[in-house]
């Protein structure tokens, strides 16, 4: 028999770099949601709310894991994730304390953060022993255009939240920033957001763009993996981004055409952009010397970091 299909609201385990070994717990149904992310990859949100409730029965979730538990599986962490808010479970606190009481298992959950603003909410998320919270905008305006929230749901409610669950949790806090062109992509706008994510003293800082099809009904394209590493070392502590599956093209393989297209929306540093390319900084600059020389890009220096752009962008 197939072993997946005996798991109705356990996942995996699946590998992630920054959790070990994760089992993932489905504490939603397909798609109960606080918000409805133009880069949502469960699916457009269709009851979209913050009402609190036991949206899957609590007796059946702790049953599964005691069953998959007792058949001797092995992970490293057990994560509240899934097809949409984990805290908009009345009960996800206890799941977190079963868990923890099995003894074997380190507890993460992650959470777009829009209920945090909820005492009741941060003390059972402070149950878990990794607390990852999303911070993708910078105001309101930002805010309501990425997330699309329910109807109370604010970014001044949000940041609040937030910055109340630092200052209570003793665990790790770690901040997600999903960095989408033409949302949130440009320096300065990725500027405002790193220092407000500074104000919650992560732990960590992880940086993604898109990398599978949205499916929320807006088309939004991955931003290039070395525009992340430009901005990475904006935040503190400076961000981690994900590994990439398949690389950008070497200098050589890519053409004038793509360079002028990856360059067109920003500066990116030289580095960044060398080892995106898995390539050297004097390689690239070999590779984009013509390109210089025509006047069609230009090499310069931005606090010490050398950058190169489209001229005349
Ligand atoms: S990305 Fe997360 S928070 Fe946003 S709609 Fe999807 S499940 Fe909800």
């Amino acid at each position: 028999m197939n072993s997946e299909v005996q798991y109705r609201y356990l996942f995996g385990p699946v590998p992630s770099r920054r959790l070990g070994l994760s089992l993932g717990v489905d504490l939603n149904p397909a798609k109960v949601c606080t918000e409805n992310c133009v880069f949502c990859q469960v699916g457009r949100t269709t009851a979209l709310t913050l009402e609190r409730n036991e949206w899957v029965p609590t007796a059946d979730v702790l049953a599964e894991f005691d069953r998959w538990a007792a058949a001797g599986h092995q992970a490293d962490v057990v994560t509240l994730s899934g097809s949409g808010e984990p805290t908009m479970h009345a009960r996800f606190g206890d799941v977190l304390r079963h868990v923890k009481a099995a003894g074997r298992f380190k507890t993460a959950i992650l959470s777009n953060g829009t209920l945090m603003f909820l005492p009741e909410v941060r003390r059972d998320a402070a149950e878990a022993d990794v607390v990852k919270v999303t911070l993708s905008a910078w105001d309101e305006e930002s805010f309501r255009k990425i997330h699309r929230p329910a109807e109370g749901a604010t970014f001044a409610r949000l940041l609040e939240g937030e910055r109340a669950l630092r200052a209570e949790f003793r665990g790790q806090l770690w901040v997600e920033v999903m960095l989408l062109p033409g949302y949130n992509d440009a320096p300065e706008q990725v500027r405002a957001i790193a220092e407000l994510a500074k104000s919650l003293r992560p732990d960590a800082v992880h940086l993604n763009t898109t990398t599978r099809p949205a499916l929320a009904g807006v088309e939004v394209p991955r931003l290039p993996e070395a525009w992340l590493r430009t901005v990475a070392p904006w935040f503190a502590p400076a961000a981690e981004i994900p590994v990439f599956a398949g690389r950008a093209k070497t200098p050589e393989a890519t053409t004038d055409a793509e360079w002028l297209d990856l360059l067109a929306r920003h500066p990116i540093a030289l580095d960044a952009l060398a080892t995106a390319c898995g390539a050297d900084v004097p390689a690239l600059e070999r590779r984009l010397a013509p390109l210089v020389a025509a006047g069609q890009l230009a090499v310069e220096e931005h606090h010490g970091v050398r950058m190169v752009r489209v001229a005349g962008a």
